[in-house]
C-alpha cells in the first residue's frame, strides 16, 4: 500500500511529480482518453501525464465508452 503523499494533478508520489515541467501542447482535434480503472490505480501509469500534456483532452476512467458521461 502506497502511503507517500501524492500530487493531485498527476496522481504520482510527490517525489516523482514532474507537473512543473509539463507544458500542454495545443492541437485542433479533441483527444478522448478512456482509461481502465485498474490501470488508473497503477503507480506506473502515464495516462495522467499524457492528459496534462494536451490542451484539448477529455480523460475518463471507465470500463466502456457507453458508460461515460461525456461533455
Ligand atoms: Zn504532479
Amino acid at each position: 500500500m502506497n502511503q507517500a503523499p501524492q500530487c493531485s494533478r498527476c496522481w504520482k508520489d510527490l517525489s516523482l511529480c514532474i507537473c512543473s515541467e509539463i507544458q500542454a501542447i495545443p492541437h485542433q482535434i479533441q483527444v478522448l482518453i478512456l482509461q481502465h480503472p485498474g490501470e488508473a490505480k497503477s503507480p506506473l501509469t502515464t495516462t495522467r501525464l499524457v492528459a496534462l500534456g494536451l490542451q484539448n483532452v477529455v480523460h475518463r476512467v471507465g470500463l466502456s465508452w457507453g458508460s461515460l458521461n461525456l461533455p
